[in-house]
């Protein structure tokens, strides 16, 4: 455990077994430590999209969203020796099957910024026809839109899991309560040391702002969304008031952004708002058996993610993933391991240093 080649990653949603596997794939040895797993994670509420364009989209400066976004993904397939079989099968099928749709009311005259955003970001897409709008309402425009992708979270989750667990790592189930660049406090006294920290525990990792300053400027969005029995086709439809994703089997309808909750309790009125979102742009969509979920979302002051070094502590973090924690895990795992094997670090990484606040 103490070689300066192990790893303690704390966290197993999408960030920290990314990470995990990263690691375990260039050669160090990682014990993940975990409070919650799959569907108790953020990681497994998430709709799951990997979708650069259509987060972009929506970014003030999508040009330049879109090329930070877009290279973070394209970790998915430059790590793809970290995830095995399994997962590298589910990816492609993904790839193959993705269609993503973004449609919009007419009255809103979204296709005046649409058009010119998605031009500018450089994104492959073409007009949709009125057949291809499918359920949506009938006042609506869209596009479709390529290199954008979606995948079953918790399948993701699953994987992974099994991926690490495979190569020889151990998932402890636990709280951590205290940390430094070396060592791990569990909540029951056990006492955990290792070569590197890496703090990855999503929102929860605020709560280690103590030992590690660059953790305090974490900020809290809860988001509600609907699990929902299969609706049509697998893909994404999105809109200004929501998206429909479908995973062919079940769907999710999401979701809300509440800025500074950091609680996943359901409430309500953001299900009866979510849901009433959700009849405006799909009349026909079947809310019936919809079972609402939160979780919550760790943004930065910036909201792009925060991955690299705490220089006060030394500790390692990969947080502040806001709602794009599946477009960037992979990349979390290339910096956090470059920094731990003293590598060269991609272009951007500088963008995502902790010390940047
Ligand atoms: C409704 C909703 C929809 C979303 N949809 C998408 C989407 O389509 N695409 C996308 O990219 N992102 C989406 N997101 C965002 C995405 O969920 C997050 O960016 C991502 O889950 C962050 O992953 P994480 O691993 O950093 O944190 P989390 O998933 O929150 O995982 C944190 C882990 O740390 C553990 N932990 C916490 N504290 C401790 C402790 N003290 N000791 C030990 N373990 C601890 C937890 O138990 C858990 O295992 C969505 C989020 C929400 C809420």
């Amino acid at each position: 455990m103490t070689t300066p080649s192990s790893l303690i990653v704390i966290g197993a949603g999408i960030a920290g077994l990314c990470i995990a596997a990263v690691a375990q794939s260039r050669g160090l040895g990682v014990t993940v430590i975990a409070r919650d797993r799959g569907g108790a994670t953020a990681s497994g509420v998430a709709a799951g999209m990997v979708a650069p364009a259509l987060e972009a989209l929506t970014e003030p400066e999508p040009d330049i969203a879109y090329s930070r976004l877009k290279a973070a993904e394209r970790e998915w397939q430059a790590q793809d020796a970290a995830w095995g079989k399994p997962l590298n099968a589910l990816i492609a099928q993904a790839r193959a099957d993705a269609d993503i749709r973004y449609v919009w009311p007419q009255s809103d005259n979204a296709s005046d910024i649409t058009t010119p955003r998605l031009h500018a970001m450089g994104v492959a897409f073409r007009a949709l026809k009125d057949e291809e709008l499918g359920p949506v309402a009938s006042d609506c425009d869209g596009v479709r839109i390529e290199g954008d992708w979606l995948v079953s979270a918790n399948a993701v989750l699953d994987l992974l899991e099994a991926r690490i667990v495979e190569g020889g790592a151990q998932i402890i189930p636990g709280t951590a309560e205290s940390i430094s660049a070396t060592q791990v406090r569990l909540a029951d006294g056990t006492v955990l040391t290792a070569g590197h920290v890496v703090v990855a525990a999503g929102y929860d990792s605020a709560a280690f702002c103590g030992d590690v300053p660059a953790l305090k400027t974490l900020s809290p969005i809860k988001g509600h969304l609907l699990e929902l029995d299969r609706q049509g086709a697998a893909g994404v439809l999105r809109s200004p008031l929501g998206y429909l994703a479908g995973y062919g089997d079940t769907a999710r309808f999401g979701a809300t952004m509440q800025f500074g909750r950091a609680d996943t309790e359901v409430e309500p009125a953001a299900v009866a708002d979510l849901k009433a979102r959700a009849k405006q742009i799909l009349p026909d969509l079947d809310l019936s058996g919809a079972e609402a979920k939160a979780g919550v979302r760790a943004a930065t002051p910036d909201g792009w993610p925060m991955i690299g070094r705490d220089i006060a502590s030394g500790v390692l973090v990969a947080v502040g993933m806001r709602r794009n924690g599946y477009i960037f895990a992979p990349l979390a795992g290339r910096i956090v391991t470059a920094l731990i094997l003293n590598e060269d670090l991609p272009d951007d990484a500088a963008l995502y240093r902790p010390d940047r606040f």
